[in-house]
This record gives structure tokens, sequence and C-alpha cells, in this order.
């Protein structure tokens, strides 16, 4: 039976539509291919005195075998696997390994006496929610990593590790479309063996497993649906819209055709982008827009050209160093740094010295910050870790030699961070040169404006550093007071609150008044919606995610920068909301 067969059967003509979160853009048609989940309906009972110690050897034993699967995994990655897969599965091999999960959960064999599973779910249950609290967005989404390990260890207990389709016996001619509670990055890896259209997941959000790696599949996910699982069913028909997060199920003729030719426009329109990589990022009006990339590992750094970025406005260095158990040192860190300069030959490359929060040690350990949002982080964290900075100052000054490359400061919030940073730089730098290691000193200075504080006395930051860079992630959430991975209040996580866009302003002035290049690198710069405002803003330079960036040039080469400007200026002066569609008009 056709897909068009299928939808136009009466039985079939309610459609169900579900809503979840889009995080990669497109759209699919296809079979849903629900993954099981019976494997983890886990059987909880009590043991005997006796049976404590084979309890514990068959947790052991389970333990081993799933890490010892992840590590074949990571060594025998093929080539063109995405390389988010890698971290994310060693990463989960690192959590199997830590000592303290398994001995954990044997204390809890041994104390409650209830079956290895009953231990490994409640333990589980604690760690998650431990993970749960974190302030940190990224961190706090690793508690659907040490779920996903457990899962793990729990298939292998119950005997059912294979609870993926054999993808030999599934018919791969049409579009198939995996439904699932969660996709592990484990189970990513063996999905990639088949050709999906879209993944729908119930759990996860924007920087889940099932997220990171659909979009470097570039294929269009939905996260974070709630009962997708249990609302569909193996086979039936479904349009994934990736734009706006919206799944149908079994739809109706009608609807099949208006979302083939949504499909059919989205790809033709892709294929005219990609036309767009090497135009000119220009306005009617001949200004000259910046358009770098951020990245998040040095692998990235090929994406990012590939999609024409000038440069790259914001590499995280952070990744290098989480999920984890030893810092990198110099010399990892250099080749890293070294690695994205090279590969951008000659393009400028905007390293952000270590962006940690409070609320996590680099070692794993962690720690209780009474406000881990506003407390020991960042640029705080490095100055107050001396060695620590000094080492990645090293790395960037080596890196450097191979060609331009930039330092970036998060979370600056006084003047004298700035010179604090001078100077480690310089005794970086001295001694370097006491060693005779390869390194160049003339790299320039800057900061990340996301603490309020910065952006409305930003003149002297502007005039001494060589340039700035608005986390308007960060600057958002402190401005308004909202924790942005809060969903409780993320309605009042409001990027277009006059507030906010004056501070935007205020520092886009102050370094045109300077001559200090300004760029926005947080989520804002990539949001085609906004990009019109943000020119009226005055912004110039923009920095996102590689799959954002022809978009937004697209939207840059139709806008006339100047009149956006006097629009913009007239409803800020009057701290009014911008109205979007107008400035489309
Ligand atoms: C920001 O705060 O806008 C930003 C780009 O940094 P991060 O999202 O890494 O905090
Ligand atoms: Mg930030």
């Amino acid at each position: 039976m056709s897909a068009s067969d299928a939808a136009a059967s009466p039985a079939l003509n309610s459609t169900l539509c579900l809503v979840g979160q889009g995080v990669v853009r497109g759209y699919a048609i296809g079979r849903a291919v629900v993954m099981s989940a019976a494997a983890l309906e886990v059987a909880h009972y009590r043991i005997a005195d006796e049976d404590v110690a084979a309890e514990r050897q068959r947790l052991c034993q389970a333990v081993e075998a799933a890490a010892q699967d992840l590590h074949q995994m990571v060594e025998t990655l093929p080539d063109d696997a995405p390389r988010e897969l890698g971290v994310l599965l060693s990463v989960h091999a690192m959590l199997l390994q830590d000592p303290m999960l398994v001995q954990s959960v044997c204390q809890l064999i041994e104390e409650r006496q209830v079956n290895a599973e009953w231990a490994l779910t409640t333990q589980g249950q604690t760690l998650a929610e431990q993970f749960a609290l974190m302030e940190d967005a990224y961190l706090r989404e690793r508690s659907a990593d040490v779920r996903q390990v457990i899962e793990r260890v729990l298939r292998v207990l119950s005997g059912s590790a294979q609870w993926l389709p054999n993808l030999d016996e599934v018919d791969t001619e049409g579009s198939l479309i995996v439904v699932a509670r969660d996709i592990s990055p484990a189970d990513m890896m063996r999905l990639r063996g088949g050709k999906f259209g879209a993944f729908l997941t119930d759990l996860g959000g924007a920087t889940s497993h099932t997220a990171i790696v659909a979009r470097s599949m570039n294929v269009p996910a939905v996260v974070g649906m709630g009962l997708v699982r249990a609302l569909v069913r193996d086979g039936d028909l479904l349009i994934v819209d990736g734009i706006n997060g919206v799944v149908l199920v079994n739809p109706s003729l009608a609807i099949l055709r208006e979302y083939q030719d949504r499909q059919a426009a989205f790809l033709r329109e892709r294929d005219e982008l990609k036309s767009l990589r090497f135009a000119p990022a220009m306005t009617l009006d001949g200004i000259q827009i910046r358009m770098e990339a951020n990245i998040e590992l040095p692998e990235e750094a090929a994406d990012a050209l590939t999609a024409g970025a000038e440069g790259i406005g914001l590499f995280r260095s952070e990744f290098l160093f989480m999920g984890r158990a030893e810092l990198p040192g110099e010399d990892e860190q250099y080749e890293a740094y070294a690695a994205v300069v090279r590969t951008m030959a000659g393009r400028p490359v905007t390293i952000r010295t270590l962006d940690i929060g409070a609320d996590k040690t680099l070692d794993g350990e962690a720690t209780v910050a009474t406000n881990p949002a506003l407390g020991l982080r960042a640029i705080r964290y490095c100055l107050a870790n001396p060695e620590l900075f000094n080492t990645q100052l090293r790395a960037l000054l080596r890196a450097a030699a191979h060609g331009p490359l930039r330092i970036l400061v998060p979370m600056v919030s006084h003047m004298h961070e700035v010179v604090a940073t001078r100077r480690a730089l310089a005794r970086a730098a001295e001694e370097l040169r006491d060693a005779g290691v390869a390194h160049e000193t003339r790299v320039q200075l800057g900061a990340m404006v996301e603490i309020p504080a910065m952006a409305i006395a930003i003149e002297p930051f502007a005039e001494t550093l060589d340039f700035l860079s608005i986390g308007t992630n960060d600057l958002i959430q402190y401005v308004l007071a909202i924790d942005r991975g809060d969903t409780d209040v993320a309605s009042l996580y409001d990027p277009m609150h006059p507030a906010v866009l004056r501070l935007i302003a205020h520092t886009i002035n102050a370094g045109e008044r300077v001559g200090k290049p300004v760029s926005i690198c947080g989520e804002m710069a990539g949001d085609v919606r906004v990009t019109r405002m943000l020119l009226g803003l005055g912004l110039t330079g923009f920095s996102m995610h590689p799959q954002q960036l022809l978009d937004v040039k697209k939207e840059i080469r139709k806008a006339h920068s100047n009149a956006l400007r006097v629009k913009v200026a007239s409803a800020l002066n009057r701290a009014e909301r911008i109205d979007l569609a107008a400035l489309s008009a």
C-alpha cells in the first residue's frame, strides 16, 4: 500500500496531531518504527542472605559486559559516523566505569537485600535526580546519560540486549521514522545503519543526544513529545515537521499533499541556499555583515567552512574538558586549538576560555554552590585556579602561531578581571619565551558581554578590549532573572524585552564609537526571525551554529539596514516592544 493509499483509507482519516520540540529543521513523511521498551520492565524482588554475593557478581558482570560493548563501539566507529557519537559513547563508558556506581549499587543489594535490577534502578534514579538539579543545561541533560547507561546494564541483566529492530529485517524502501522513549548514543550508532527519515522521542531537549546526533546527521527530529511512543503504532503513517515540532499521525490525503508540497519547497530552498555559500553577506544598502560560526568540537570547524563561515566566532572550549576524568593537558589543548586554526586557513578563530559552572568541578565531583548561576564560574573560576588557566593560555598562545586566533573571556563583570587576564596572558607568554617554545603574543583579547553590569557600563571595556561578543543566552537570563534552563519560567525568558534590546544597542553603539567590532554569539544570532531586528540595532557581526548561517545570510541580503535602524531606534527610545512583522514590511 502506498503512502497516499493509506492516507486515503477511511479508517485512517482522523489525523492525530502531536507536539514536541523541533530540534532539527526539515520535513519527513514515512512509516513509524516503534522502539520497544519491554526490556526495561524489570522484575523487583528480594533475595536471601546467602544469595547476596552471587547477585553482586551478576551486577558486576553485566556492568563489565555493557562497558565492553561501548568500548568496542568506540574502537570500531566508522569514519563516516557523526563525530559527536564517539564523544558521547566515551562519556557513557566512563559513567559505567565509575567505581562509585558499582559500589553504591552493591551496597544497596547488600543492605536492602534486593535484586540487582531493583538496586540499579534505585541508584539510577538518585543519580539522575542529582544531575537534573544542576544549573547548567548541558549538565542537567546528562541525567539522560545516567538513565541510558543504567538501561544498558538492565538490558544485559535481562538478557535482551537487542531492543532495536533488526535492520536487515526492516523494509528500508520508504522513509522510516524512529519513535522511541529516548535514544542513547549507542542506539543512535546502531540506527545509523538504516536510512531513517526522522527521529521522535518522548524525552529530551535541545541538547539531548537525539538532538545533537540528528543535527549532525541532518535528519529532522522532534524531542520531548511526552507520549509519542504510546500513541503511535508500528507502521503508522507519520508526517514530521521538524521546523514547528509537530507530528501528524495517519494524516488525511489533503494534509499529506499539503506536506508533500511543503517538503518539496523546503528541499528546493535548501538547494538554493547552498548557492549563497560564497555570496557576500551584504544588506541592500551596502552594509557588510561578518558571518561566523559557533563550534563546540575542533572537528566542527569543517562544517563551518562548508557553510561559508568567515571565521569561528565562538569555540566553546569547555567541551574539551567535560565528560572525562582528567583535565586535557597543554599539548592536547594546543593540538585541538591549532587544528581549528589550521582548518580555518587564515580566517579568524575566536576561542573562549573555559566557561565552566560552579555546580560541577572538573574532576566530576559535584559541589553545592548557594546559587551556581551567580557563583564561581567562567573567568571567576579560571582566575581562582591560576594553574589551570595558565595551561589553557599557554596552549592558546602556541596555537596562535598557526594563524589568527582571538581569545574570548566569558562572564566578565569587572575591569580588574580584564586586567588580571592580561597579566595571566603576559605570564604565559613569558614562560613560553623563556622555554623557547614557538608562540604568538599578538593575540586579540575580547570579552563576552553577558552580565548586565558590563553592558550598562560598557565604555571602558570597549576601549580596553579588542572586540566584544554579546552572549545573549546569559544576558537575557541575568537581565530578566530567569533561569535559562528552567521550564517553569521559560515563557518569561524573552529575548525581545526592551531592556535586553537596549543593552544590546548600548553595547553595539559603544563599540561603534571606539571602532571595536561587536558581534552576537548567543542563540538570537542564528534565529532568522530576529535577523532584521538585530540589523536594526546596528549589529554587523553574527556568530551561530553552522547550519543556521545560510538562512540568516539570505535574510540579511534582503534587508535594508539603515531603514531598519530608524524603525528600531524609534521603538527602543520609547522602550516599546518591537513589532517584528513591521520590520519585514
Ligand atoms: C551566551 O551566553 O549567549 C553564549 C553564547 O554562551 P553559552 O550559551 O555557552 O553560555
Ligand atoms: Mg554564556
